[in-house]
């Protein structure tokens, strides 16, 4: 029989997973599909920060760094374990520059011609200022400035640089995010398919008609609206899915990250302003290491042959030498991941200049259409919201916005409870590390307790697969979170592959395919 929902949403990235779960949870029936493994495209490649954009405000992007900022609190009370706040440190220094195409700099080099493009520190003060103030902080301490003279801070840096400020961010496990809104959808009634096309969709009559292609089974659905989620893939899904003209058109961005081992012992961040204009980040990653990034490359290529480039790499080295002590390079790398942003083309310049607000746009000449272009993952849920109020006139018996302040699967703890979380972890089941039992706690939440259940040894969790992967927590994502391989799980679900040889991968593929539900019915 044909499945009939509201709404059909194209893509299971973070905005397709967000707009799914907002949509569902306003009581309609809704149905996703993900052509790949959910955030297997962008939304498992960004620098994984909840954001306000602080350079943002450069390009006067006001609207984009107050509603970003206003979110980060909202999105950390709802899942602080997958998210949490970190602090950045901004290390000054005279040979700072503008992006010459900002706003700012332009109005900069009018009233200030001796400044020669360079970012002056008050200006840098000033920003920070609008930062701690523009977005309604109650958790986040504000900035403060910063001596890097014999301090932590100041230990992996070059002596040159002696003043630095410090200010407020957020942390998130970024595919982590997308797989809970999924699963909350789906909780909510929503039903999410993944490894699945949408290869076609025709308006007939007050319907779309979606077909639907899951590893060669084709399905035919319908719905009464269609969401097109489709990030870097947004114009194929309206030109070869959806076959309508557009004038919208997206502009992909390539940012790449470089993973080194940990280079330094504190738990802040780096904010490092290049001599380009351009600033990247240096960030404690996974414990063990540190992650640098990102680039902004025009990406004309398809958008799954996505990789950093040995140019990319190089420059991101060259960066971070600028700063640190003991010089990097590239025998230093031990793992890199690239993504492209799928951005709404607003005719600048450069790539580094192009908005990253979103745009969506309705096309009704039949049952509704929005396209999603652009977005970030720190504004997803207000993004989620603001998509309903285009939709809400189609399905008039749909219920309000509900997002704000409603956790995420294993989110319903304080912000401030994971030490807690933890310790009580630990207290029940004894034969876990310290480490072990902080990597559920980050990972799972409140659920953690859920996959060990009523074990009394590691034995009970059957093999362990190497950096305390166990058969109880692959069954766990397999059953719950919409594992299919081990890539879904050593990249997606997790970062563990960091930590795993390419044989204990290569078992945990093995066991996975062998004990898939999928297995037995095919
Ligand atoms: C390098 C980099 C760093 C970033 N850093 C940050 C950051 O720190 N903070 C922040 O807030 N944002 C950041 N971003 C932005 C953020 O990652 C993206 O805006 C966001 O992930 C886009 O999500 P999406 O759902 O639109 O796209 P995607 O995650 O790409 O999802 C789209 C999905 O649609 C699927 N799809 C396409 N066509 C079809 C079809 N026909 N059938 C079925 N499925 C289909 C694809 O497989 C894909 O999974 C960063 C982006 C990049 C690239």
């Amino acid at each position: 029989m044909t499945a009939q929902y509201d709404l059909f949403v194209i893509g299971g990235g973070i905005n397709g997973c967000g707009i799914a779960r907002d949509a569902a949870g306003r009581g309609l029936k809704v149905g996703l599909a993900e052509m790949g493994d959910l955030a297997g495209a962008t939304s498992s490649a960004s620098t994984k920060l909840f954001h306000g954009g602080l350079r943002y405000l450069e390009y006067f992007e006001f609207r984009l760094v107050k509603h970003a900022l206003e979110e980060r609190e909202t999105l950390l009370r709802a899942m602080p374990h997958i998210s949490w706040p970190m602090r950045f440190v901004l290390p000054v220094s005279r040979d700072m520059r503008f992006d010459n195409t900002t706003p700012t700099s332009r109005i900069l080099t009018l009233v200030m011609p001796w400044m020669k493009g360079r970012r002056p520190d008050w200006l840098i003060r000033l920003g920070l200022f609008l930062y701690d103030n523009l977005g309604g902080r109650k958790i986040l301490p504000g900035t403060k400035t910063l001596n890097l003279v014999g301090t932590p801070e100041g230990a992996p840096l070059e002596d040159r640089f002696t003043k630095a400020y410090e200010y407020s961010d957020c942390w998130v496990e970024d595919a982590r995010l997308v797989v809970l809104n999924a699963r909350d959808a789906e909780t909510r009634g929503a039903r999410i398919q993944t490894r699945t096309r949408v290869v076609s969709a025709d308006r007939r009559g007050d319907l779309w008609h979606i077909t639907l292609d899951r590893k060669g089974t084709i399905e035919e659905v319908t719905a009464r609206g269609l969401v097109n989620a489709g990030g870097p893939w947004v114009a194929d899904v309206v030109q070869g899915v959806v076959r309508l003209n557009s004038r919208e058109t997206v502009r992909l961005v390539r940012g790449s990250h470089i993973v080194t081992r940990r280079l330094y012992d504190h738990d802040k961040s780096y904010f490092f302003q290049g001599s380009d204009g351009r600033i990247i980040f240096a960030i404690p990653y996974e414990t063990d290491f540190t992650l640098i990034g990102t680039t902004d490359q025009e990406h004309t290529q398809d958008p799954r042959d996505v990789v950093c480039t040995p140019a990319e790499r190089d420059y991101l080295l060259d960066f971070a030498n600028q700063y640190f002590k003991h010089d990097l390079s590239a025998d230093d790398v031990v793992w890199t991941y690239s993504g492209v942003r799928p951005l709404y083309d607003d005719g600048a310049k450069s790539a580094t200049a192009a908005t990253r607000d979103y745009v969506l746009s309705v096309e009704d000449s039949g049952p509704v259409l929005l396209n999603v272009f652009g977005g970030k993952i720190t504004t997803y849920r207000r993004l989620a919201e603001d998509a309903f109020d285009k939709l809400a006139p189609f399905f008039p018996e749909a219920k309000g916005n509900w997002t704000a302040g409603v956790p995420l699967p294993g989110g319903d703890f304080p912000v401030d409870g994971v030490a807690d979380l933890i310790a009580d972890l630990r207290a029940g089941y004894t034969f876990l590390s310290d480490r072990w039992a902080g990597r559920l706690i980050r990972a799972y939440g409140t659920e953690a307790r859920a996959i060990l259940g009523a074990a009394r040894t590691s034995a009970d969790l059957g093999r362990d697969f190497g950096a305390t992967l166990t058969e109880a927590e692959l069954r766990w994502l397999m059953a719950r979170e919409y594992a299919q391989c081990a890539a879904d799980v050593v990249w997606r679900r997790s970062k563990l592959g960091l930590h795993l040889t390419q044989a204990q991968i290569a078992d945990i593929d093995i066991w996975m395919q062998d004990h898939a539900p999928h297995a037995a019915a095919e």
